[in-house]
């Protein structure tokens, strides 16, 4: 079956790492028809705005995309077409695998972590009163007035919401997650003991929600401790799911306990399509140098092509990468153990490397 998927090289360097991430998921013999869609920096002096609606509408088409970075400028009004994407498209679920592959350089061996971020709530809604704004006035009267205490006059207020709705479909998404990737435990990471009507209620759902997922155990956790228990013993985790604050702090700390940017992947996955994309950013210092890692982007789409059952090439995919990682050979400067080491390979040198690795892999079978 032939796989349509849309298709974003970004910009800044992303148009690099996504030439050479389409040659690597080409190359497993898995059959694509891309839909290129160009968004960002130079389509918003073409097209007036950095996100047209085919983007959108390509992907709502395809429910499947793949895509580079995009460059958010600071202070020119322009919002994030990041952010545009995953509200108009409703990308509730941000997912972070977390994964040591030897020869990255770290602190840590043996972490195999996965974050579920819930992408749409929490303080990052957005809903926000300014300092000096009527409106603190008014919440902190409605506050005196349901028993609590006041605002101080010169407040700024971020609202938390957290409903029954979202966190039910996220944390049923990491069961879902854990039971198809076989995974064994899905930990709820809150701050339930001192929000009690926000994490607690997100708490409660996730102990309902997994009661009905017997074959996979739940362990809760305090956000605090768990930010402790990932720097002492990351190993011991597996599928973290979390609010969007802290699940944005942690799929950072988590990617830092593995190696950093270079290597970590990232989906936004909601009910209408499924975005894979790289965590880190559009890195534009080096646009057109053929400098930077391809393989965040790379593993991103591995994350595809599990995404749509083609396991058996996500895996030969993830075997070349981490042969082509621990060997050391052809990596980009980010990766050798001196950033000037002159060994170090281009952009799609990597692409090379992993594809001829592949080959490689597919005769020793
Ligand atoms: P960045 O991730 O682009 O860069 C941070 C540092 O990491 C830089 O030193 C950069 O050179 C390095 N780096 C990043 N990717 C690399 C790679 N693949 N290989 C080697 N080195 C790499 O973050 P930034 O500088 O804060 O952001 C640049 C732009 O990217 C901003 O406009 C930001 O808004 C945007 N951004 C986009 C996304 C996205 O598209 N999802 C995510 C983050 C940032």
């Amino acid at each position: 079956m032939v796989h349509e998927v849309t298709f974003i090289p970004g910009d800044g360097t992303g148009p690099e790492i996504a030439e050479a991430t389409r040659r690597v998921l080409e190359a497993t013999g898995v059959p694509f028809q891309w839909d290129v869609q160009h968004a960002g920096v130079d389509i918003m002096e073409k097209e007036g705005t950095p996100l047209p609606n085919r983007v959108l509408e390509s992907l709502r088409r395809t429910k499947l995309g793949i895509k580079g970075p995009i460059t958010t400028p600071i202070g020119t009004g322009f919002r994030s077409v990041n952010v545009a994407l995953r509200k108009t498209l409703d990308l509730y679920a941000c997912l972070r695998p977390c994964k040591s592959y030897p020869g990255v350089r770290s602190r840590y061996q043996g972490i195999d972590i996965v974050l579920v971020r819930e992408n749409t709530e929490d303080l990052y809604a957005g809903i926000e009163f300014e300092k000096g704004s009527p409106y603190i006035r008014q919440i902190s009267d409605l506050c005196v007035a349901s028993g609590q205490q006041a605002l101080r006059e010169d407040t700024g207020l971020s609202l938390k919401p957290i409903s029954e709705f979202g966190a039910r479909r996220i944390v049923k998404f990491a069961f879902e997650y854990a039971r198809a990737h076989g995974r064994k435990k899905v930990t709820a990471v809150t701050k339930a003991n001192i929000m009690k009507y926000t994490d607690g209620l997100f708490l409660a759902v996730a102990r309902q929600v997994a009661a009905d997922y017997r074959d996979i155990q739940f362990e809760e956790m305090l956000v605090d401790n768990m930010c402790m228990q990932l720097v002492q013993k990351p190993e011991l985790y597996d599928v973290l799911v979390l609010p969007n604050l802290y699940g944005d702090i942690l799929s950072d700390l988590s990617a830092g306990l593995v190696g950093g940017l270079g290597v970590a992947p990232g989906a936004n996955i909601g009910d209408q399509a499924a975005l894979f994309e790289p965590v880190h950013g559009s890195a534009p210092k080096y646009t057109g140098q053929n400098k930077v890692n391809p393989m965040a982007m790379m593993f991103s789409g591995m994350l595809l092509l599990q995404h749509i059952g083609e396991t058996a090439a996500a895996g030969l995919m993830e075997r070349a990468m981490a042969e082509v990682i621990r060997e050391g050979k052809s990596v980009t400067y980010d990766m050798k153990p001196d950033r000037n080491d002159p060994t170090a390979v281009g952009t799609s040198q990597v692409a090379d490397a992993i594809i001829a690795k592949m080959e490689e892999l597919r005769v020793r079978a």
